[in-house]
């Protein structure tokens, strides 16, 4: 556990407004509400209910939740400082962190995304050994014109931030929504050069899974209900499988950890990354993931270095930074031997 909570760890699928631990939240309900005050007493009082056990629609419901602490300009600019907080004090070098541009009274989505732009800028003066990239998030529950919007801003402001703004990703609840609606849309940021990352066969949806195959992308989202044959394939494409164990099991896709198909993907040998999805809504870290994966599939040391270099490999980071990633480990290994 020591080991794997000082390896400088890689994360790849996380989103923004899931990653914010009940610490973290407890510290933006403060600076929102301020600690005495009667709506920071009701938010501690909401906090408790959500320690139930929780099913997929419960973990939505989780995150409308969080979207009210961050619906302020104020409040999403101290959330993004957080959740990046969260990461460094859990060693992780480099996140790409997703999220959902949103729109209220208080700002636009491209008002969102400028937020969010501003304060990574700002957390690498406070936090500067982890990297952090962003990947703005189309939401499937949306109306199409929603997605249109966020593509296009994505595509903009990727041209003004190109080291920061490297894909976009497709979520939301895979319940809702039609991935040919969206696919278009897809079609068309790809072709200006973004990548994507898919929510992919998080719910058994065979015939959505074969055109979001068809389709392609550069590395799929849980995976959960991939046929081996879809494995083999990804693998062949060298796409990797996001993996987020905690998640799954809590909301309820897998029924148990020794389930997972984290097992599947490694008896194929295909390319998989351990990630944690929502750190905060799934009370879960990078380390705890690692260890979670470890004692339940029986990974060493080195497997879980391994991964941790597959995961720079599928990360969307430069050939510098990539090198940089890989020096920090092995610097880190050379420590422990
Ligand atoms: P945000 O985009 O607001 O920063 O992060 C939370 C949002 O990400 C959720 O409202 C949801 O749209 C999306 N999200 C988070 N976790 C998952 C997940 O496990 N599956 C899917 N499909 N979407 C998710």
């Amino acid at each position: 556990q020591q080991f794997l909570k000082g390896l400088p760890k890689v994360e790849l699928h996380a989103h923004l407004n899931g990653s914010l631990g009940i610490k973290s939240l407890c510290d933006l309900g403060e600076r929102l509400y301020g600690s005495t005050s009667e709506e920071f007493l009701k938010l501690c009082a909401r906090f408790s209910r959500f320690e139930k056990e929780m099913d997929m629609n419960a973990c939505f419901e989780k995150f409308a939740f969080v979207h009210e602490l961050t619906s302020t300009p104020e409040g999403l600019r101290f959330a993004t400082e957080l959740a990046i907080r969260d990461f460094a004090q859990d060693n992780v070098q480099y996140v790409e962190l997703r999220t959902t541009p949103k729109a209220n009274a208080n700002y636009s989505r491209r008002d969102y995304l400028q937020i969010v732009i501003d304060a990574i800028r700002r957390a690498k003066e406070t936090y500067p050994a982890i990297t952090v990239k962003l990947l703005p998030s189309i939401n499937r529950a949306e109306p199409v014109a929603v997605a249109e919007e966020t593509a296009s801003l994505a595509v903009e402001l990727a041209q003004a931030h190109p080291n920061l703004i490297l894909g976009i990703d497709l979520s939301g609840n895979p319940g809702k929504g039609r991935f040919s609606d969206f696919a278009p849309i897809l079609a068309q940021a790809r072709a200006k050069g973004l990548k994507l990352v898919i929510h992919c066969a998080e719910i058994e949806n065979p015939s959505e899974v074969k055109e979001m195959l068809q389709f392609g992308m550069s590395r799929c989202g849980h995976g959960t209900f991939l046929t081996p044959e879809d494995i083999e394939q990804l693998k062949q494409r060298n796409i990797a499988i996001e993996c987020c164990l905690t998640s799954n099991v809590k909301s309820g896709t897998v029924p148990s950890l020794e389930e997972h198909h984290l097992k599947r993907i490694m008896e194929a040998d295909a390319h998989k990354v351990i990630c944690t999805d929502d750190s905060g809504v799934f009370d879960t870290t990078l380390t705890k993931e690692f260890v979670i994966a470890a004692e339940t599939f029986g990974l060493t040391r080195e497997h879980c270095v391994d991964l941790t270099f597959e995961a720079v490999n599928h990360s969307f980071a430069s050939e510098q930074e990539r090198i940089e990633m890989v020096d920090k480990v092995a610097t880190y290994m050379a420590i422990w031997s």
